[in-house]
């Protein structure tokens, strides 16, 4: 049995003692299933939306989606989605079901539901699995309830976030579920930008994210146009043993599960296709293709609408992935701070990524995990990165005699000279720089 959270279970034991039916279901099941703590709880019932308000009345209810039958019930700081049991019908524009039914069954409930392994519940007698999600949990699968084609024309999303689970949990896709979601890729046009970001982020930040991307290249460039051009693009370079698409790919892979630093590393190179050019030796070049690489990137994420923040992350580190690197404490000093650590510490990962998705290059490796490691050491003995260490301020440069944007263009400059390593950060030095006589 597995392990709920007893808060969780408080508000199926109430709904139960008011005479209904009332199971724990979806992702908190198939998790607890895999050993995996569940990280938010649904539960499924056969009390129509206002029984669910009566018999919750002494925990505060917020109507999630009344129309839908959903009430989320918080339990002790938890809160628990209570569905209405119900049939869905319909589906005329491959989003959401035209006509919603509540409905007595607990099968028909689980019927509706995207995969397998998403359609158990569970309830005071134990696993009730009508589909086989148990067996399909075991074999490690992700397969349509039901016929995948029908199933994927109902609703487009469920194309990625089968792409997504597989991706999450490690698992294959059953290949009549795999044929039907290659079929199904054009249709995730029709679903909502925001939706397909937050699940192709979530998919990027999967452990099996590189498995996926490679084996549904389509998908990828129905939701990244830009990327379309690279799949199987030869670089034609002894540095590179994969074709744009793959070699991106293989790079996210190796950047940490982060959003900025996966959408980074899976775009770093997407300018690379319209920037190429033969050279007389035989070899392709790609001059420029980092600038070319944030416009395109930047039109692919404005129009996945992720978010600015994330978005401008993204953009910075492509356009610095070829910055050259020195195993110098000057060059850490640098460039730490002007990026700040974080995103100097990302462009570092982007970068060592990059590098391992081509063929190997020793020399080079070595030298950007020297450039790290005296990034670190220099972090620990002389931390001054930001203006706010620096041992002079906004008003001693203006003692000095600075105004306006002079101030900042000083300070910068003394803080560049004191992170190299070339003037100490003391406050007399520091005012001697900005009062030279
Ligand atoms: P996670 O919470 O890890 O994202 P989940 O499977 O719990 O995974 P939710 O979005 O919380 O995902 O959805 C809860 C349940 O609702 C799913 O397990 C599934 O049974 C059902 N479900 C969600 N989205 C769909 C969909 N588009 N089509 C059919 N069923 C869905
Ligand atoms: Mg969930």
């Amino acid at each position: 049995m597995p392990n709920w959270d007893p808060r969780a279970q408080k508000v199926l034991h109430t709904l139960r003692a008011a005479g209904h039916r009332a199971v724990l279901v979806g992702g908190c099941v198939r998790d607890s299933l895999l050993g995996i703590p569940p990280h938010d709880y649904d539960a499924a019932t056969s009390a129509l939306p206002d029984e669910i308000r009566a018999a919750c009345s002494a925990f505060s209810c917020l109507d999630t989606g009344a129309k839908h039958g959903t009430v989320t019930v918080l339990s002790d700081g938890l809160p628990v989605e209570v569905t209405t049991f119900r049939r869905e019908s319909g589906y005329s524009d491959h989003r959401r079901p035209d006509r919603v039914d509540f409905t007595s069954s607990l099968t028909e409930d689980l019927a509706r539901r995207d995969f397998t392994i998403n359609a158990m519940a569970w309830d005071e007698n134990g696993l009730a699995d009508p589909f086989q999600g148990r067996e399909d949990l075991q074999k490690r699968l992700i397969r349509c309830v039901g016929d995948p084609d029908t199933r994927l024309e109902e609703d487009a999303l469920r194309v990625i976030r089968g792409l997504r689970l597989a991706a999450q949990l490690r698992f294959s896709i059953h290949p009549d579920t795999a044929a039907a979601i290659r079929r199904h890729v054009p249709q995730l046009a029709l679903v909502a930008q925001e939706r397909i970001c937050t699940e192709f982020t979530r998919l990027l930040c999967s452990p099996g994210a590189e498995e996926v991307l490679l084996a549904f290249p389509a998908a990828a460039a129905q939701i990244v146009p830009e990327l379309a051009p690279a799949i199987g693009f030869d670089q034609r370079s002894p540095y590179h043993i994969y074709d744009v698409y793959t070699h991106s790919v293989k790079a996210m892979a190796h950047v940490p599960c982060l959003p900025a630093l996966r959408l980074a590393a899976l775009l770093h190179d997407v300018g690379k296709p319209t920037s190429f050019v033969l050279g007389e030796d035989g070899n392709g070049h790609f001059y420029g293709h980092e600038k070319a690489g944030v416009q395109l990137a930047d039109a692919a994420l404005r129009r996945l609408r992720l978010d600015n923040a994330t978005r401008e992350e993204v953009l910075f580190l492509i356009e610095r992935h070829h910055l050259p690197v020195e195993a110098s404490s000057k060059w850490a000093g640098r460039w730490l701070s002007r990026f700040g650590k974080e995103r100097f510490f990302h462009l570092l990962a982007l970068k060592k990524a990059d590098g391992a998705a081509c063929a190997p290059q020793p020399d080079a490796e070595r030298q950007l995990d020297q450039a790290e490691k005296l990034a670190w050491e220099l972090l620990q003995t002389s931390p001054c990165i930001r203006l706010n260490q620096l041992a002079v301020n906004g008003r001693d440069a203006m003692a000095a005699g600075l105004t306006g944007p002079a101030i900042g263009t000083a300070l910068n400059f003394l803080l560049s000279r004191v992170a190299e390593g070339d003037l100490p950060n003391d406050r007399d030095v520091l005012l001697r720089e900005l009062n030279p006589k």
